[in-house]
């Protein structure tokens, strides 16, 4: 069935491709479009540049070719390039674009009968144009289900044929014995995860991420390989620690506290504890204040490994969470059946989940690693049992980070700078400043007042290609969770 499928979807996207070819062709890009003017000058506005400075009033920053030539005072008065496009954008704050650090292009399917199997479905169409829609202009996925479709995805992106950020692709999931994931293949031994490393490096992935139940001897040597591709892996683990994590050369570490099994009682090398029972010992027990909390951190920060804030989706774990006012508009974007089934799902938690300790701890972590020195970056992780939304989740995850104690700046930094730095890029990308890529989001409001204003997303910048975020959601709208 999958399989005929298959065979017949490519045709029709073969025949279909043929046709419009024969015609004249505008760029593919056009319908999402609000601003393409080579040469911009966007003035009269505020700039939060994202390395977490106070916002500047009155601002004025030159575009021309996909690159900022300057930011400087409206006030200095300095005339126009030739050619330039001029919009006055008073009352608007502009950000840098997100990079987004725990990003899917999938969501989980809907519909699993009794008996049935957890899967997650490739979303090409909803996922890109989401995320950029929502403000994010480099996305690195966490973990690939569908890995060669990722590839030709980047591909198609880079090309100008599809709108969407610019991707850093990670590799099929590096995963050990006993998953619940039946797209993930399972780890024989250390020699299966050195060829998976290498297979995938040399098919153009440009990051790994290692999961649940993968051992230390197989973690060590996907770490190696990954290295000496000059690949950054990051990890999502339950059968290993963070500070073994750590010790073995680890890049990064995936949602934080909140999956750390190292302090659960009795644990034994190589063994995942068990999702739940870990959860229950986190939210009981464990004192993130304790000097064995701070002395991990303080080792996470010697071996320079960045943790992912990935509030957005552990709060749906916790009762009536989020509000549903903030979750009205990615609601739009479900396919009906998923829409139901999240509602559902929501509605049994809202009876049953105790007020999300998890959460909090989760946010004291957050602030403890941040002030002893350490990078946190931010991600979506459109998972859990659905509503997690790529865009949405990225906004969302910010004004968690300032529930959380962070300043609006501050969130804003750990959303783009920071994630931009783990990649090596911070001199292209994540901030304002003359030399760097245009990836900019022009907000109605002023985040720095209000972090809700996060949402109010009036145009997104790519390399000087100004999107419409209204058009891109309303092009994918109903379809989150089918395709
Ligand atoms: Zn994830």
């Amino acid at each position: 069935m999958l399989v005929a499928f298959r065979i017949s979807a490519v045709c029709l996207g073969l025949s279909l491709s043929l046709a419009s070819s024969a015609q004249q062709k505008p760029s593919p890009l056009q319908p999402f479009l609000k601003e393409d003017a080579p040469i911009l000058v966007l003035e009269h506005v505020r700039v939060i540049d994202g390395t977490g400075s106070a916002a500047q009033e009155n601002m004025r920053i030159d575009i021309a070719n996909g690159k900022i030539t300057s930011v400087e005072s409206t006030a200095a008065h300095r005339t126009y390039p030739d050619g330039a496009k001029v919009l006055d954008l008073t009352g608007k704050t502009i950000i840098p674009g997100l990079v987004g650090m725990h990003e899917h292009l999938f969501y989980p399917m809907p519909q699993r009968p009794q008996g049935g199997v957890g899967f997650y479905g490739e979303s090409p169409d909803s996922a890109p144009r989401l995320y950029l829609a929502g403000g994010v202009t480099t996305a690195r996925t966490g973990g690939s289900l569908d890995p060669y479709t990722d590839l030709e995805l980047k591909k198609a992106i880079d090309a100008g044929q599809l709108p969407g950020p610019r991707l850093d692709v990670t590799g099929p999931y590096l995963e050990g014995k006993g998953t619940f994931a039946l797209q993930m293949h399972q780890l024989a031994d250390a020699d299966d995860a050195a060829r998976m490393v290498d297979y995938w490096s040399a098919e153009g992935v440009t990051s790994f991420k290692a999961y649940n139940y993968l051992t230390a001897d197989e973690l060590k040597t996907a770490i190696d390989h990954a290295h000496a591709h000059g690949i950054k892996i990051t990890g999502h683990l339950c059968s290993i620690g963070f500070r073994q994590a750590a010790a073995l050369g680890i890049d990064n570490l995936e949602h934080g506290i909140a999956v750390d099994t190292e302090f659960f009682p009795g644990r034994k090398p190589d063994e995942c504890p068990g999702f739940s029972a870990v959860e229950t010992y986190i939210e009981k027990t464990l004192d993130v204040a304790s000097p064995e909390v701070l002395a991990m951190i303080q080792d996470l920060v010697a071996h320079h490994v960045a943790i992912t804030s990935t509030l957005a989706v552990l709060e749906t774990f916790g009762a009536n969470r989020p509000p549903m006012e903030r979750e009205n508009a990615a609601l739009k974007t479900l396919a009906p059946e998923a829409a139901k089934e999240y509602l559902a799902q929501r509605s049994l938690l809202a009876e049953h989940a105790a007020s999300s300790k998890v959460l909090e701890k989760e946010m004291r972590f957050e602030r403890e690693f941040v002030s002893a020195g350490g990078l946190l970056m931010a991600g979506c992780d459109p998972t859990g049992y659905g509503g997690v939304v790529p865009g949405f989740g990225d906004q969302r995850n910010i004004e968690l980070l300032v529930e959380a104690g962070f300043t609006p700046v501050e969130s804003i930094r750990i959303a783009t700078l920071n994630g931009a730095t783990y990649l090596g890029k911070e001199a292209s990308i994540g901030s304002i400043a003359p030399g760097e890529a245009a990836d900019l989001v022009v907000l109605d409001g002023n985040p720095a007042d209000k972090i809700e204003n996060i949402e109010k997303v009036d145009i997104v910048f790519k390399e000087g290609t100004g999107f419409d975020p209204a058009k891109l959601i309303q092009s994918v709208s109903g379809l989150v969770g089918i395709r």
